[in-house]
C-alpha cells in the first residue's frame, strides 16, 4: 500500500514545527533558570576566587583589584538581567550569584561606565 502526501499536509507539518520550535526554546530556558542553585561561599571555585555574596564587605587588603562600585550586576561574567536580584555566572556554572556579590573573576562589562572609587575627602 503506497501512501500519498499531499502538499496541503506538508505545509501544515512546517506551520506546527514551526510554532513548536520557538515555545521548546522558550520551556529550555525557563527549565535552565529554575535550575541555578545559590553559590555556596565554600564551593572551591568560589573560595579560590574570593567570592563574596555582599561587595561591601570584600577585604581590599587581600583584594587589591577590588574597587568599590564592582559587583555582579556590572561584571561582564554576570547573565541576570538588570534589576534582578540574582542571576547567573559563566564561573560559576548552575548556579546564581547575587547582583550585589563580588569575585577576582570580576570584568568590567563592556559599554558600563567605568567604576572609580570615591573621592576621599
Ligand atoms: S565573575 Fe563576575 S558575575 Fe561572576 S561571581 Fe565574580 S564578580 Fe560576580
Amino acid at each position: 500500500m503506497q501512501k500519498t502526501i499531499t502538499r496541503r499536509a506538508i505545509v501544515q507539518g512546517g506551520l506546527i514545527a514551526g510554532a513548536l520550535v520557538p515555545a521548546l526554546g522558550l520551556m529550555g530556558n525557563y527549565a535552565g533558570a529554575a535550575a541555578l542553585t545559590p553559590l555556596d561561599a565554600n564551593d572551591p571555585t568560589a573560595k579560590a576566587l574570593g567570592f563574596v555574596s555582599d561587595a561591601t564587605k570584600v577585604n581590599a587588603a587581600a583584594n587589591p583589584t577590588f574597587k568599590p562600585g564592582q559587583m555582579c550586576s556590572n561584571c561582564a561574567q554576570y547573565l541576570g538581567k538588570p534589576g534582578d536580584a540574582s542571576g547567573g555566572c559563566n564561573i560559576y556554572a548552575g548556579h546564581s550569584v547575587p547582583a550585589g556579590a563580588w569575585c577576582k573573576g570580576y570584568a568590567p562589562k563592556p559599554g558600563a561606565a567605568p567604576v572609580t572609587a570615591p573621592a576621599k575627602k
